[in-house]
């Protein structure tokens, strides 16, 4: 239904075999051990897709944005949980994209360029969630550095990320007013790991606590002005939230795929159940929202190729439509596998958990829709 140049589809077929061939297994190992695994790193690495929308210049494909999100999207169809990694990645870089001065992007970019960078993007604190504003971690000056007191939380690859891209807050603004964006290396002195998450899905994603106890970030690290991360924030969450909604496309379409075909195998009161009217429908349903949330994230992903920046409704819409499809799609392919379905035999019950996570992460649904309506009701 979407219209592919032939660079697009090329890359989509390479990705698909990839992760039918080489990401598959690895997807139950990591799901069932409920651990990150650097083969994933390796394997992204030998195919640059950690390095996605990294700049020509600095080593990176820079892909347009189509391209970005359809691999996102054939990762997550097999292993939800990696294509966490490439997600977070091309959070991070759209925040560096939109806020680095000339020195930071040779010193950041050229870093990257050369591979196994992985990146981090930390905003959620124990008391600021949906609510970012009433963040309080906090970033004071003091000479050359900036010392960071206080605590994130439920941040994806905590741990095994080199650089954490950081927003928390400086000087005497407040609400929205007073955060700023900081690139934390992993040694940095004063910042530690906290807690490693033990999670429903996403169980091949690490997410942890990250505690900064006067931890010493030079002040050369500060992403564009103090009190401007607001700012930086909003330019990168309407690209990052089609990326999750690309996530929760893929894993439904990897739902549906094995459904359909399972449905086919499976002989009872002799015959396929498939050639039953009940789930026929269901199936029909299941393929009418998938092409529904890829139209929309497709459509919106050609105006951000287009130049197009106002998108923020239209990328809310995208995540609540495949997120949403997401949960009601692998719910319904589990309930075509039966009992099989119940059972971690099949891939369909771990796509159900993952699916999950995509109504919550990068805003949850709710929040999308206050965004939404806003934008109808100003
Ligand atoms: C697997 C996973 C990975 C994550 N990775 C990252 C990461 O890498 N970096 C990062 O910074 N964060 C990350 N998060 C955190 C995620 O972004 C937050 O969990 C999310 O923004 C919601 O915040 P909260 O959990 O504090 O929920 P809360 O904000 O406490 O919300 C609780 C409930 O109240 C609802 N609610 C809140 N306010 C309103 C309102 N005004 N109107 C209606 N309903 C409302 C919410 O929709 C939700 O249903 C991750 C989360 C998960 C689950």
């Amino acid at each position: 239904m979407i219209q592919l140049t032939e660079e697009q589809d090329m890359i989509r077929k390479t990705v698909r075999k990839l992760a039918e061939e080489k990401l598959a297994p690895i997807a139950v190992r990591i799901d069932k051990a409920g651990e990150f695994s650097r083969d994933v790193v390796e394997l992204f690495e030998e195919y640059d897709l950690l390095r996605l929308k990294l700049p020509k210049k600095y080593g990176g494909l820079e892909t347009d944005h189509t391209t970005y999100y359809l691999v996102i999207e054939e990762i997550a169809r097999v292993c939800a949980s990696s294509s966490m990694l490439v997600a977070t990645q091309g959070s991070c870089l759209t925040s560096l994209l939109v806020s680095v001065n000339k020195e930071q992007e040779e010193r950041f970019f050229g870093r990257l360029g050369k591979g196994n960078v992985i990146m981090s993007w930390a905003l959620t604190e124990p008391g600021a969630g949906s609510d970012v504003g009433s963040m309080r971690t906090r970033a004071v000056l003091n000479g050359d550095h900036y010392i960071i007191n206080g605590s994130k939380c439920f941040i994806t690859a905590g741990g095994v990320a080199d650089i954490y891209t950081t927003f928390v807050r400086t000087g005497s603004g407040q609400g929205t007013k007073g955060l700023s964006g900081f690139v934390v290396e992993k040694d940095t002195p004063g910042f530690n790991i906290g807690k490693i998450e033990d999670k429903l899905g996403m169980r091949g994603s690490q997410t942890t606590e990250l505690i900064f106890e006067d931890a010493r970030v030079s002040k050369e690290n500060l992403l564009g002005r103090e009190g401007g991360g607001w700012s930086i924030l909003m330019e990168s969450i309407k690209e990052t939230r089609l990326g999750i909604a690309s996530q929760a496309l893929g894993i439904a379409q990897g739902a549906l795929d094995y459904a359909t075909r399972y449905s086919k195998e499976r002989v009872q009161f002799g015959r396929p159940i498939s050639e039953n009217q009940g789930i026929q429908f269901m199936l029909a349903d299941m393929k009418i929202q998938v092409e529904a949330s890829r139209a929309l994230i497709y459509q919106t992903a050609s105006m951000l190729d287009r130049g197009i920046r106002d998108i923020l409704p239209y990328a809310a819409m995208a995540k609540c439509m495949a997120s949403d499809t997401a949960m009601r799609v692998t719910t319904d392919a589990v309930q075509i596998l039966g009992g099989y379905g119940y059972m971690k035999d099949h891939p369909v019950e771990r796509m159900m958990r993952d699916a999950k996570s995509t109504q919550i992460t990068e805003g949850t649904n709710q929040i999308q829709r206050m965004i939404i309506a806003r934008s109808m009701l100003k």
